[in-house]
């Protein structure tokens, strides 16, 4: 069977999904597969381990596609402080909404209520062809994209974007490489309850083996992302609960108090990722197809969200070629010179806080201090995790 769509979206996780819901909004009709379906979400049920500290230009872009309500009614918990301290000092850091005239300075959300309200909205569009447990074969490109699938189906469109993260199949087919550099670390994840209240703040202590932070999901529960070089990841992910709490807390400098594990525990191997070019004629890549960063920040996601948004608005009007080159090439220009920039600032916060050398301990908690009580400074750092200052697409504008 050949079927035949304005664009094809390969990956419908959090990013592919945005782009999706985008695309059939500016009046695009779109498949969208996924070799998996979209996971459930209990609102009864224990936290999941994976979770995104989503900022304020992400729920813009959720909110401008109606999907942020089925977020926050499922589970999403508002932090309103972001506490970073180093531990080879004294130095610290402190940022509050209410300085910045925000009610929160953003949300930590479980990755499976953001898939399921985008979904539940998905589910909703006409002009979207939903194809889950299903993977791509073969690409051919001329004059349209043609994209085989394992069911013998075959799909053609104007458009094919990769959004299948980080081992991105369509940045293979599509023969873009992509130069990659391992952080030699994996996150442990898991998640905890904190005998004293975490005041929702997200918190995050810079250890010489990499950051440890704490993210407030519910009162006295947070989710743990603790980045530490492969030897020591191991041995966390080893040891017996008991021991491994006594471990963070210890490594927490007992902020909370005494934890308590509520979930296991899973390891990510960190790795900074760029592709070439994110633009081909008639493909393109968003999300960590495109690029990956260190968590350490909690950006990926949100800037995964923005190059959604950036792609639509980039193409040109709903009854022209989407596969055009000059909006594809409009897209590129925008969306990879923001993320680089991002992607430095994260390997440069990365170095130099794993520098146990004294002049750079000493220049980081000077660096840290000063920034703390120099209020513009501190501003504009706040407001560029926040994701509102930069060139932001439409959608994540304020209304
Ligand atoms: C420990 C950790 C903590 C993080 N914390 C944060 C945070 O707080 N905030 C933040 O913004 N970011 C965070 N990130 C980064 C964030 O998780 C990623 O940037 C984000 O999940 C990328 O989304 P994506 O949709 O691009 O890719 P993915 O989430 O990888 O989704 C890709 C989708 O494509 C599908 N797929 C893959 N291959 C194929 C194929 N061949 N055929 C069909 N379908 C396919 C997959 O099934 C999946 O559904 C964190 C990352 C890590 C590792």
């Amino acid at each position: 069977m050949n079927r035949a769509h304005d664009c094809i979206v390969c990956g419908a996780g959090i990013v592919g999904a945005t782009t999706t819901l985008a695309l059939a909004r500016a009046g695009r009709t779109v498949a969208v597969l996924d070799s998996g379906r979209p996971p459930e979400h209990d609102g009864s049920g224990a936290h999941d381990l994976r979770v995104s500290t989503l900022n304020l230009a992400s729920q813009r872009v959720l909110q401008s596609l109606g999907a942020w309500q089925g977020i926050v009614e499922r589970r999403a918990y508002p932090f309103d402080a972001m506490s970073v301290w180093d531990a080879g000092g004294a130095g610290r850091i402190r940022f509050e909404a209410r300085t910045l005239d925000e009610a929160q300075l953003g949300f930590v959300v479980e990755n499976r209520v953001v898939q399921a309200a985008l979904h539940e909205c998905l589910s909703r569009e006409p002009n979207v062809t939903l194809l889950y447990t299903t993977r791509p074969q073969r690409l051919r490109i001329d004059s349209v994209a043609a994209c085989e699938l394992d069911d013998g189906e075959t799909l053609h469109a104007q458009l094919l974007i990769g959004a299948d993260g980080s081992r991105s199949w369509v940045r293979e087919a599509a023969g873009i490489a992509a130069d990659a550099t391992d952080y030699g670390q994996r996150a442990i994840v898991c998640n905890v309850r904190t005998e004293r209240p975490h005041e929702s703040t997200a918190w995050q202590r810079f250890l010489p083996s990499g950051p440890l932070a704490f993210l407030p999901l519910a009162p006295h529960t947070c989710a743990i992302v603790w980045s530490a070089e492969l030897a020591l990841a191991e041995v966390l992910a080893a040891l017996p609960e008991r021991d491994f709490t006594e471990r963070l807390t210890r490594a927490f400098e007992s902020r909370l108090g005494t934890l308590e594990l509520l979930s296991d525990r899973a390891g990510f191997p960190l790795f900074r990722q760029h592709a070439r070019c994110y633009v081909q004629p008639r493909v393109a890549l968003v999300g960590d197809a495109a690029h990956t960063i260190h968590p350490l920040a909690g950006q990926g996601v949100n800037l995964g969200i923005l190059d959604a948004a950036a792609l639509v608005e980039s193409l040109p009007p709903h009854r022209e070629d989407a596969g055009q080159l000059r909006g594809l090439r409009r897209y590129e220009r925008w969306r990879r010179a923001e993320n680089r920039i991002v992607q430095l600032a994260m390997d440069g916060f990365h170095q130099m806080f794993a520098s146990g050398d004294y002049p750079v301990r000493w220049l980081r908690n000077a660096g840290l201090t000063v920034v703390d009580s120099v209020t513009p400074a501190k501003r504009f750092l706040a407001r560029r995790a926040m994701g509102v200052t930069g060139d932001l697409p439409r959608l994540a504008r304020a209304a």
